[in-house]
């Protein structure tokens, strides 16, 4: 079933000292339950595609549809997760503060809401972590939060932009097997972006790559995963 369908995306920044086609002419789909990397290296328009599908920015042609519906402003029903871990938590909430956020959004009761913070929390390993702050975690700890509180939206697409450049290779390491696990043990739909291609060789059951030089190229790479 598809989750995600981006057809024909172009986008052109215009400005008085001139236009950047960030990006050429990107089509791709995502199945539901499915875990996709995109990978290029610096500058071939990954944070502008990202901007387009999660409705922060407008192409300048082309489509992104989420769950049958053309996206045309930020959708509920999609988490992102960025490399800027510290940004995106208020250091004046506790962990399960920063989780509970975007749960302010939803008709839920407060045992309903602490069930989902408790099972998110546990996910991510940070279940003996509900009462600290922010500052009191190293960075990977922090960004295993904003991990947890996109756990606890339960949205239907997981966006996760770079979301290890920031950390040390082991932290890194540890957060590549969380994702995967979150994907292969709750099935979450994952759409992964990085310039780094072991990492997304690693992750990904399916690559789309992207580069800009000579010209705009775009592969898709099926993956077989061995079996765990
Ligand atoms: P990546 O995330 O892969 O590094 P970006 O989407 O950030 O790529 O950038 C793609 C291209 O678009 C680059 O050449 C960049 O300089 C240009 N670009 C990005 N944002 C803007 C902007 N707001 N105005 C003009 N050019 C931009
Ligand atoms: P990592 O251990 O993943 O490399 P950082 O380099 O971000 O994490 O943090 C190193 C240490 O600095 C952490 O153990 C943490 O205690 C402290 N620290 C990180 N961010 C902050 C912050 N915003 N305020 C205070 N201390 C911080």
């Amino acid at each position: 079933e598809t989750l995600l369908k981006v057809e024909h995306l172009n986008k052109v920044y215009e400005s008085s000292t001139g236009n950047v086609e960030a990006i050429g002419d990107i089509s791709f789909t995502m199945q539901r339950g499915e875990l996709v990397c995109i990978v290029g290296p610096s500058g071939c328009g990954k944070t502008t595609l990202l901007k387009c599908i999660a409705g922060l920015l407008r192409p300048s042609a082309g489509t992104v549809e989420l769950d049958g519906k053309i996206v045309s402003g930020p959708p509920a029903n999609m988490a992102l997760v960025f490399q800027e871990y510290g940004r995106s938590l208020y250091p004046w909430l506790t962990v399960r503060g920063n989780v509970e956020l975007p749960l302010r959004h939803k008709k839920l009761s407060r045992a309903e809401k602490d069930a989902l913070i408790d099972d998110a929390l546990l996910a991510v390993g940070l279940d003996h972590a509900g009462g600290s702050f922010p500052w009191q975690l190293s960075g990977g700890m922090q960004q295993r939060v904003a991990i947890a509180r996109a756990v606890a939206y339960q949205p239907e697409v997981l966006i996760m932009d770079e979301p290890f450049a920031a950390v040390d290779a082991q932290t890194r390491a540890d957060l590549e097997d969380l994702v995967r696990s979150l994907h292969r043990e709750r099935g979450m739909s994952i759409l992964f972006v990085t310039h780094d291609i072991d990492e997304s060789v690693y992750l990904g059951e399916r690559v789309v790559v992207l580069s800009k030089s000579p010209t705009w190229v775009q592969e898709d790479l099926a993956i077989d995963l061995p079996a765990e």
